[in-house]
């Protein structure tokens, strides 16, 4: 039995780092970048949580993982059992473990942040989910009675998916619509290979289908059947998690131009249709010399890793705040920044160029500097007035955000919107203004997080159940 350590020992020993694929080789093509950790890693590193009595870290975690209990069992060389203790929460953790913005929710308040830096706690959660799955240990704990109640959930996402678990673990009949041809959401059509491998994704949706989850794709609410069409079939809860899938445009002279894609457009043609293996898949892509990604956030730096590696020789990203507003994920722009992506900072696009075929061929810009913060709390970017100048570029992916999509409001009357056609709904209960239809993620938040979108999903799954058993009178 190895000697406990003290807490002075813990906290002497430094971070582990996430094993990597050279940027060189990982460039030439989709390969996962980030190699997960080794089980003597994951111990050693697991060594340095100091098990608080008022763990912050499960505090910041939005679905409240008991973190301090799956590190200790990572530390005595328990991976599976402390796979199933983030899985009492959390039904994703493979893909949590991979994309969620530690920095920003459990580590930022770790105790050891305050000093130094925190402990890996998503390196760990990825750690013994790929375990759990790689030995084939997942173990599947279906309710094992049914309430014969029907629910229905639209949009497989990551809010969806995690919904329609929850209600199948508590014995509900349940059934995912979902337009595409894969469930995933943002996670098989927005998020590349490289970040999120389909393998995981695949792994993960087949945790949810086990528990008893029906899954039924191509499959449209608002053109495939409405609402009331499956409240026909004897639905009686609902759950929207259709996500905000409209991306938003700058509205700026030119950018219709051929070779300016959205970047909802630019991701779902590489990740869901494989572009990059045309013509061997169906769907093309542009593969420009001169790419330009509009943004700073998640999407805008996949976009633009994506760009390079369907061998743009500059691939930009151009953003009119400066680094330290940038919305993305910490990882993702080092790992840009060693792929030799180029940052052009405080830079706005104000027209773009074509030439006589109708192709974008140049973009103008113009400089910005930094005022006072605006509502978001972010210095509002104020142009130079006389900086324009020129950049070449032969494709451009806009990434400025997106909106929520619109299909079941306008399908479906009397719900209540927000300023940005969000849902409207109690915060709390997630329930809407129409009766037995509860919503969350991307749908009620405009753009968020995969772990706000399942903290949502496990909230209504709580409430949908007592609805259906009619314990919850709105
Ligand atoms: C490129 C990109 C990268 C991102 N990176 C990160 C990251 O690293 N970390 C992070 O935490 N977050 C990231 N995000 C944000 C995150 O992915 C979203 O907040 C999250 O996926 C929202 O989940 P959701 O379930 O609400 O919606 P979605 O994931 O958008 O899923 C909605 C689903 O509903 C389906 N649907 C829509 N309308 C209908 C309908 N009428 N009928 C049937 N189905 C319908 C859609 O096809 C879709 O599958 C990223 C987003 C993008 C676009
Ligand atoms: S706050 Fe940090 S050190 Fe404390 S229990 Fe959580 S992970 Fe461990």
């Amino acid at each position: 039995m190895p000697k406990e350590l003290s807490p002075k020992e813990r906290m002497a020993i430094p971070r582990h780092k996430m094993p990597e694929r050279e940027p060189l080789e990982r460039i030439k093509g989709f390969i996962e970048v980030n190699l997960g950790y080794t089980p003597e890693l994951a111990m050693a590193e697991a060594q340095r949580c100091l098990q608080c009595k008022k763990p912050l870290c499960v505090e910041g975690c939005p679905v409240n993982i008991d973190i301090p209990f799956f590190i200790k069992l990572i530390e005595q060389g328990e991976f599976i059992e402390a796979a199933r203790v983030i899985k009492r929460t959390n039904a994703l953790p493979a893909i949590c473990g991979r994309v969620c913005p530690q920095e920003q929710q459990c580590e930022k308040v770790c105790v050891l942040a305050k000093r130094g830096e925190p402990v890996a706690i998503g390196h760990l959660e990825r750690f013994v989910a790929d375990f759990e799955r790689e030995q084939g240990e997942v173990k599947v704990e279906t309710a094992g009675f049914t309430t014969g109640k029907k629910a229905a959930v639209i949009g497989a996402g990551p809010a969806g998916l995690t919904v329609a678990g929850e209600l199948a673990k508590k014995g509900h009949e349940v059934a995912v619509f979902e337009a595409l041809h894969a469930e995933g959401g943002v996670l098989t059509y927005g998020i590349p290979e490289f970040r999120l491998p389909n393998s995981v994704l695949e792994a993960e949706v087949d945790y949810v289908r086990r528990l008893g989850v029906e899954f039924i794709t191509n499959f449209v609410v608002g053109k495939s059947a409405t609402l009331d069409d499956l409240r026909a079939e004897g639905y009686q809860a609902f759950f929207i998690g259709s996500g905000a899938g409209l991306p938003n445009f700058m509205g700026i002279e030119g950018e219709n131009l051929n070779g300016i894609y959205s970047a909802n457009e630019y991701l779902t043609r590489v990740n869901l249709m494989r572009a990059y293996l045309f013509p061997e898949y169906d769907t093309p892509v542009i593969r420009g010399k001169h790419v330009a990604v509009i943004g700073g956030g998640n999407t805008a730096m996949d976009a633009v890793r994506t760009a390079k590696r369907l061998g743009a020789e500059r691939a930009m990203i151009v953003y009119r705040r400066s680094r330290e507003e940038m919305p993305a994920r910490v990882e993702e722009v080092k790992h840009a920044e060693e792929e030799g992506i180029e940052f052009h900072f405080l830079t706005a696009p104000v027209r773009y160029l074509g030439d006589q075929h109708g192709w974008v061929k140049a973009m103008e810009c113009i400089r910005m500097e930094l005022g006072p913060p605006d509502e978001s709390g972010r210095r509002r970017p104020v142009p130079i007035e006389g900086s324009n100048f020129t950049m070449e570029v032969d494709v451009v992916v806009v990434a400025v955000g997106v909106s929520p999509n619109p299909l079941i409001p306008r399908t479906h009357a009397g719900f209540k919107l927000g300023r940005r056609g969000e849902i409207v709904v109690d915060m709390n209960t997630l329930y809407t203004n129409v009766e037995g239809v509860f919503a969350g993620g991307d749908i009620i938040l405009g753009g968020s997080t995969v772990i706000l979108a399942m903290g949502d999903g496990r909230r209504a799954a709580h409430y949908m159940d007592l609805y259906l058993k009619g314990e919850f009178k709105p």
